[in-house]
Parts: C-alpha cells; sequence; structure tokens
C-alpha cells in the first residue's frame, strides 16, 4: 500500500517537532510571562511527535491513511474543548484589537499590546501602592 501522506509526515515532522522545542526553549526567558504559552507549544510538539510515531505505525502496519483523520480529530476536540490551553495564541490585542508584535504574540500570555500592557501594568502597580498606603496607616504616629 502506497502511503505518500505518512511518507510526508515521517520525513519532516521530526524536525518540525525539534523546531517547536527550540520555540520553546526560547520562551524560558520569559518564565513568569509566557507560561501558558510555553505550556502550549510544548504540547504542539508532543501532538506533533506522536503524529510522527503514528505515521510511521500506519506505513509499518500497512495501514490506509484515514487513520490520519483519526489523530487529527482527537487533536481537532482536545484543542476545541481546551483553547486556552492547546492554542492561547492571539494575533490583535485583547484590549484595543491593535496587532500584536511577534514578542507579544509569542512571550506574553496577556495578549495585549504595548500601550496596554504598559497602561495595565500601571494601574496595577498604583493599585499596589494605595494598599501598602492602606496597611502603613495604622502604624503611622503622625495621623
Ligand atoms: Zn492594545
Amino acid at each position: 500500500m502506497n502511503h505518500p501522506v505518512s511518507n510526508f509526515i515521517v520525513s519532516y515532522f521530526y524536525w518540525v517537532f525539534l523546531a517547536i522545542l527550540v520555540l520553546n526553549l526560547l520562551q524560558r526567558k520569559y518564565r513568569q510571562k509566557a507560561q501558558r504559552k510555553r505550556g502550549a507549544t510544548l504540547y504542539v510538539a508532543i501532538f506533533v511527535f506522536v503524529f510522527y510515531i503514528y505515521a510511521y505505525g500506519i506505513i509499518q502496519l500497512g495501514l490506509s491513511e484515514w487513520f490520519l483523520l483519526v489523530y487529527l480529530a482527537v487533536v481537532g476536540l482536545l484543542v476545541g474543548f481546551y483553547p486556552q490551553t492547546f492554542l492561547p495564541f492571539r494575533l490583535r490585542c485583547a484590549s484595543c484589537s491593535k496587532t500584536l508584535s511577534f514578542d507579544r504574540f509569542f512571550y506574553s500570555d496577556d495578549n495585549l499590546c504595548e500601550q496596554c500592557a504598559r497602561a495595565a501594568s500601571e494601574t496595577e502597580s498604583t493599585a499596589e501602592a494605595d494598599e501598602s498606603d492602606d496597611r502603613e496607616h495604622p502604624e503611622d504616629p503622625e495621623r
């Protein structure tokens, strides 16, 4: 039996898997900011690797290539049910819909553009300052 698609997958998907792992390592630099996206690239790498093994198995067992669709259907269902886990990437800012730069797209879990992220961190830090102010008041002898 001919396996054109499976042969293609076996020839190239191992390298795709390695390439995604390299991207995953790049995300390490931004550990805190990109935790969710780093998890997602790892899951995608695993999907690709298992697809590679699966295609290899289909060739070895002489099965029909239609079985590839079974795998894709399972992955499709998983991604459909857990989009935040497997595909948290957005091309546009979650707040103002501006197209995100690659850095924000790939390294930042909040999916905000530079401007919105700066605005968000400013309100966050003023909120923190207010909080610590409140905590200091009772111990302040001047008041
Ligand atoms: Zn924005």
